[in-house]
């Protein structure tokens, strides 16, 4: 657990992502879950012995993020309004109970039995939801909920100026390898001047530790980096088999390893990306050439 503000906190060191939280005048406000069950319910149960939790707020749709939502049943969650559209699709992307109860046998046998308790029977997605940006405040406490779509189209960042902090999710990715497999890069570099534009010291990324507004360039760069090589395949008329076939030089584009415990997917990771990127920059030349014609 790393303090991050006067009351604000993140886990950096689960399987999954960082989840995080303020503790107010009123009860906690968290913001995403922990993944693993037996995590979530520790963190829950700490937290409450303490005081209540008021509102679990969502940054984007990847089963890191929301898989543990479930075992929050007293918590009002807070979400954008496409990320309450798209839970359950992400969450049973994420695997049946039958699988993930296989998978924690292996990975985490502590969790095995909260998969599928009677107690936890929904997966609590967004009850409230917002379009642009919804603020909420809790105790002495300010919370700006802001649309920031780039990793994820209902991609969201948490802004608590009291604390001098934002949430970015997974926009930020600090020293660990980027996940570019359903981004729009060009929302996504807009976005990290938005979240340059607050008026933070601290910046919680999806993964990684936390770090300051001047690691938001090399995060830029690695995205650039992403567009600009599957960019040059593109104008070659290459396809994504051709391009991986050829062999991908991953560290060029983005220098960091794969982070928490996701090192299976390393390999995996890099066709969703060319895949993702090639779909994109090809619709852009599509659309230019039509516009053109
Ligand atoms: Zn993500």
């Amino acid at each position: 657990m790393r303090r991050v503000g006067p009351n604000s906190f993140t886990e950096i060191y689960f399987a999954g992502c960082n989840p995080s939280f303020i503790e107010t005048s009123d009860g906690y406000v968290m913001i995403d879950s922990p993944q693993q069950p037996i995590d979530a319910v520790r963190w829950r149960e700490q937290l409450e012995e303490k005081a209540p939790i008021r509102y679990l707020i969502n940054t984007e749709p990847h089963g890191d993020h929301i898989s543990g939502n479930a075992y929050f049943t007293k918590t009002t969650v807070v979400g954008q309004v496409k990320l309450q559209e798209c839970f359950d699709r992400y969450l049973n992307a994420f695997g049946s109970l039958e699988d993930k109860r296989e998978r924690y046998k292996q990975m985490d046998p502590d969790s095995v039995w909260l998969v599928g308790h009677p107690d936890y029977p929904a997966s609590n997605p967004p009850s409230l939801t917002f379009t642009d940006t919804l603020t909420l405040n809790v105790g002495n406490h300010t919370f700006n909920i802001i649309h920031h779509p780039g990793h994820t189209a209902p991609q969201t960042s948490v802004h608590v100026p009291e604390e001098g902090v934002v949430f970015t999710g997974d926009n930020v990715f600090h020293k660990c390898r980027s996940w570019l497999q359903e981004c729009d890069p060009w929302e996504w570099l807009d976005a990290l001047d938005r979240i340059a534009a607050l008026d933070v010291e601290i910046i919680v990324p999806g993964h990684g530790e936390p770090c300051s507004k001047a690691y938001l360039k090399e995060q830029a760069q690695i995205v650039e980096n992403w567009v600009g090589f599957v960019e040059r395949h593109v104008e070659r008329g290459a396809s994504p088999e051709e391009i991986l076939k050829e062999g991908v030089p991953v560290t060029q584009q983005d220098p960091y390893p794969i982070g928490q415990r996701l090192f299976m997917h390393d390999e995996r990771l890099t066709g969703l990306i060319v895949h993702n990127l090639h779909k994109r920059l090809l619709g852009k030349k599509e659309a230019a050439g039509t516009r053109a014609g």
